[in-house]
């Protein structure tokens, strides 16, 4: 069986019916392409942090899949990874730039997770915003006027 718009064979799942992805996304020129086979998290965070304004040009929209060894990716041969820090490494296309994802190193952080960007997952994409994070580094040149919840860093989850 072939996905739509995929080429990543498809593994069966216990009772030999194809596993169907939770979601699947591409970068902007098409070189890369990737399927989550892992639950996503519904509550995208807006991160205002100046690594994600850099490296995007505006803020980021990062959706977490629940097991990073869940998501396949076709083409990561263009994928250029960048460590903006020793704790998480970011993934972009080195065709198009399109920003891909955000994957904490696991022996540093004790994370299992990765991010997926919401722009580049295909539509319908199940995820909504639920929160500003990291606002007090935004960017001067916008307001945060959609009456979401925001936090300065991180919020505390408890
Ligand atoms: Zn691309
Ligand atoms: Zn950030």
């Amino acid at each position: 069986m072939k996905l739509h718009g995929l080429n990543i064979p498809v593994k069966s799942g216990k009772d030999g019916a194809p596993e169907i992805p939770e979601a699947t996304g591409s970068c902007l020129c098409g070189a890369v392409h990737y399927s989550v086979h892992a639950p996503l998290d519904k509550n995208v965070r807006p991160c205002h942090c100046t690594q994600c304004r850099k490296q995007s040009g505006h803020h980021a929209a990062y959706v977490q899949v629940e097991r990073w060894d869940g998501v396949r990716i076709e083409g990561e041969d263009n994928v250029t990874w960048y460590h903006a820090s020793d704790l998480a490494r970011r993934g972009f296309c080195k065709t198009c730039g399109s920003q891909l994802f955000w994957v904490p190193d696991p022996e540093k952080t004790g994370r299992i997770t990765g991010d997926v960007t919401g722009g580049t997952l295909d539509t319908p994409t199940g995820v909504k915003f639920a929160a500003h994070i990291f606002v007090a580094d935004k960017g001067d040149y916008y307001d945060i006027t959609d009456g979401l919840p925001q936090h300065d860093t991180y919020p505390d989850e408890g």
